[in-house]
């Protein structure tokens, strides 16, 4: 069969290979997809993720018979309704479903009304009364955006001042756009991807740490991501089950009351606190740069799995035994702004350990650099320990200058 994949980034450079995995598939379709996708599909780079016309046109000109959409967006603006509405078999939650992720204050009120474990939270328009409630809660508490912000929304503010200033910054744009403010969660996170469709859910049985930080030690502001490992053989299968006993499924089963008919991955981001596993956040997606990690670790046929997750059959997802990590080079300044038309060079021997999430191809083993986060190059091993070391060694084969991009050193620290 025909597949295609919507997005460009590390994320979609994961789902192509783990489809071209797949015994199924016959051509794989990219939009915009990018050069290291290249090597495994068609890109179709002169399309935009955002033009629904043009994708629906491609999906039938091609005969697609599954669609996956990577990024948030475009299932946000609804293309998820449309390739259906086309035919075609979509994995990725329809626009009303997508709310899930794109609306804070959707998330919060279903999660209140369902039970289901979050933190207490209240949304505001109005950056007086915004700012009476900080004064009133005291710090630490979380400030969040409402809407997609690309994980660059939230300001975990230790001080009241750290959290009057986010709220100044935030409300800067504007008071159309609503602010949620929370109680501060302290625990260990993790990430947990469980492929629902309805009240059928099929959990990876297998978590992954992200690093939502910019710099070493856990400081600096919230990116998209800074590097990722799998599995967390620290946090256990009690703490897996209870995430989606607790949260996961009561979550799938509240949509459907709610009228709802989620279809796709529902990534969890869950805190272990000290009350039991928390909600921090749902997202409508794989995780960037989760799914590096733990697509690369899984051994099911990837279509397989799609249709046993349509078909609501019950499957058991097989995962390597291994061990995988990845580290993020970004672009100095990331995620405030930064300089773009670096040099990177990537030896050919690094092809199959790097996933490209934004660099754009030269010549030979040539690119420069066209985004915040560039690059995520991984290593796997017996142990996180053997795997990170590859990870860093690997790092450490690609050329690039110093002042031009930075990394985090401690990727997987906690693990090992
Ligand atoms: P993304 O979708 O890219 O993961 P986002 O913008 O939706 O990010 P969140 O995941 O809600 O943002 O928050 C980003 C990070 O901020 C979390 O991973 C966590 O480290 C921290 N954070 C968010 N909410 C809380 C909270 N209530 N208590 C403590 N830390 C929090």
């Amino acid at each position: 069969m025909n597949v295609l994949v919507i997005g460009g980034g590390g994320r979609e450079h994961a789902l192509v290979k783990a489809l071209s995995r797949s015994k199924h598939t016959k051509n794989i379709h990219a939009v915009p997809g990018n050069s290291s996708i290249e090597k495994y599909a068609d890109v179709h780079s002169d399309i935009k993720d955002s033009d629904i016309d043009r994708i629906v046109e491609l999906a039938k000109k091609e005969n697609i018979t599954w669609a996956v959409i990577g990024p948030e967006a475009p299932l946000n603006e609804g293309l998820a309704d449309a390739l259906e509405a086309a035919g075609v078999k979509v994995f990725g939650p329809r626009k009303l479903e997508a709310q899930l992720e794109s609306s804070k204050a959707f998330a919060k009120k279903i999660m209140f009304k369902y039970d289901i474990p979050t933190a207490a939270y209240q949304t505001f328009t109005n950056l007086i009364e915004a700012a009476e409630y900080v004064k009133q809660e005291g710090a630490p508490i979380v400030i969040k955006k409402d809407g997609l912000a690309a994980g660059k929304g939230v300001a975990v503010a230790m001080t009241e001042n750290e959290a009057l200033d986010a709220l100044k910054e935030m409300f800067a744009e504007g008071e159309d756009n609503p602010v949620v403010i929370e109680e501060f969660l302290e625990g260990e996170e993790f990430s947990l991807m469980v492929l629902v469709n309805g009240e059928y859910t099929l959990p990876f049985n297998i978590v992954a740490q992200d690093h939502k930080r910019a710099y070493d030690g856990d400081t600096g502001p919230n990116t998209g991501g800074m590097g990722a490992y799998a599995p967390v053989t620290h946090i256990g299968s009690d703490v897996i089950r209870e995430a989606v006993s607790k949260i996961v499924k009561p979550m799938a089963d509240a949509m459907v009351k709610e009228g709802l008919d989620y279809f796709g991955v529902m990534y969890l981001g869950a805190i272990i606190t000290k009350d039991g596993v928390k909600t921090i956040e749902f997202n409508a997606r794989f995780g960037d740069p989760e799914a590096q990690v733990l697509l690369g670790l899984l051994e099911s046929d990837f279509i397989d799995v799609l249709e046993a997750v349509r078909n609501k059959e019950s499957y058991e997802l097989q995962f390597s035994s291994d061990s995988m990590l990845g580290v993020i080079l970004a672009s100095k300044g990331y995620p405030k702004d930064y300089v773009k038309g670096a040099s990177v060079i990537i030896p050919d021997e690094l092809e199959d350990e790097i996933f490209n999430s934004g660099l754009n191809h030269l010549k030979d083993d040539r690119y420069e650099t066209a985004g915040g986060r560039v690059l995520l190059v991984t290593g796997r091993g017996n142990t996180l320990e053997e795997a990170k070391q590859t990870a860093y060694n690997n790092t450490k084969k690609i050329e690039f200058n110093n002042d031009a991009l930075f990394y985090r050193k401690d990727i997987g620290e906690r693990g090992v």
